[in-house]
């Protein structure tokens, strides 16, 4: 039994006299069989966080622990790990099989041994059909389950993946996440998956960090992040489409707490004390475009004017220019748009309220 602990970790890069934080002392423990997904936006420190791990590159802070082994030294061939990267690399010459193969024969293992692990990978990914072809011969999707037996036939104890879909297109993506869980679950080590696609990481985690600017922002299971973030980045990073925002304000009194953004004015439910600082204070106000309702404009709500839709089906996706910007609705299937002048009327029991300073969720 292995878990990965991350602590105090920090990778500063010296670029001429300019230091880059790319890590920013973040904590993070995977526990075994456990996969977590670390997502955030391009140069946040994710690729970073990972070579760290991998012991591809070294933290100028804090350490890496494989249960109770110190691996923060360790260069990459001592950790046991498997690391699939968005670059596939098969060796164009060898058939599949001997691809897969390849590394347990560095290894030493016997041709009997090496195929028969070769054969239980491929039957697990679905392509045994494939193993007598050369890789040239096989979809971008079929290369990369190749890519992955590969790294599964070495039963490593620990599994890395760096955006290891971000070539392949929605549909060969949608078909390969429920493998790499599959695959990553029935060899049970913790898995560290990066990625910056938030439907990836809600789709495949069993708990997501969000990783903003070299730190985390907050670690936890996909529902709890989409719906209890911590802070006005996660709210705006998890879900699609995004939270909308707006400049708001608290007032307090006999009447209840108002929420009001301009002119509009929004009774906010029973709050215990969270807001009491923040009265008569600016407040950032994040609402789903799940929360906002559309009406005929007559109910005081924000006057929007129909811009376009996006129908997905089940959903459309309505788009409304506003004195505030910009803001995307989740509307009906049957939604048309056929006036242009609406209101917009935000569910106050939905609104995620936020310091406008520190972006902390306060209500
Ligand atoms: P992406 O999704 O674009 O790969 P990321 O979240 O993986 O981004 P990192 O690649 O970890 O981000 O980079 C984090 C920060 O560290 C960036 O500002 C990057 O420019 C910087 N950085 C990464 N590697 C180096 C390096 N070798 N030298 C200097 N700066 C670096």
């Amino acid at each position: 039994m292995v878990d990965v602990r991350i602590r105090d970790m920090s990778r500063v890069f010296q670029d001429g006299d300019d230091e880059i934080t790319a890590v920013d002392g973040i904590d993070l423990t995977i526990e075994d069989g456990e996969f977590v997904t670390l997502v955030g936006p391009s140069g946040c420190g994710k690729t970073t966080t990972l070579r760290c791990v991998a012991g591809l590159d070294k933290p100028t802070g804090g350490t890496i622990e494989f249960g109770d082994r110190d691996v923060t030294e360790l260069p990459v061939q001592q950790r046991d790990i498997a690391l699939l990267f968005q670059d596939i690399a098969l060796y164009p010459h060898m058939s599949v099989r001997d691809n897969m193969a390849y590394g347990l024969k560095i290894a030493g293992l016997s041709k009997e041994e090496r195929y028969r692990r070769v054969e239980e990978a491929a039957s697990l990914l679905q392509i045994t059909d494939q193993l007598d072809k050369s890789p040239a011969a096989l979809s971008g999707g079929q290369q990369q389950r190749v890519a992955l037996g590969r790294s599964i036939v070495r039963d490593p104890t620990v599994f890395l993946f760096d955006e290891p879909m971000s070539d392949l297109d929605a549909k060969l993506k949608r078909d390969l996440r429920p493998v790499v869980q599959q695959v990553t679950r029935e060899i049970g080590c913790p898995v560290l998956y990066v990625t910056h696609d938030q439907e990836e990481a809600m789709t495949m985690s069993d708990r997501i960090a969000v990783m903003n600017d070299g730190h985390l922002e907050q670690v936890g299971g996909p529902k709890e992040v989409y719906t209890d973030p911590a802070t006005e980045f996660v709210s705006g990073f998890i879900g699609q489409p995004t939270t909308q925002f707006f400049d708001g304000r608290v007032r307090g009194g006999d009447g209840g707490t108002h929420l009001e953004i301009e002119e509009y004015d929004f009774a906010l439910p029973g709050t215990n004390g969270e807001l009491d600082g923040y009265a008569s204070e600016s407040i950032r106000v994040g609402v789903r475009p799940q929360n906002i309702g559309v009406d005929d404009g007559s109910k005081g709500g924000i006057p929007a004017e129909h811009v376009l839709d996006e129908p997905l089906g089940d959903e459309t996706h309505s788009f409304f220019e506003t004195e505030f910007g910009e803001i995307v609705v989740v509307t009906g299937p049957d939604f048309e748009g056929g006036q242009r002048e609406y209101g917009l009327v935000l569910d106050p029991e939905h609104a995620k309220l936020f310091d406008p300073d520190s972006g902390v969720r306060v209500a």
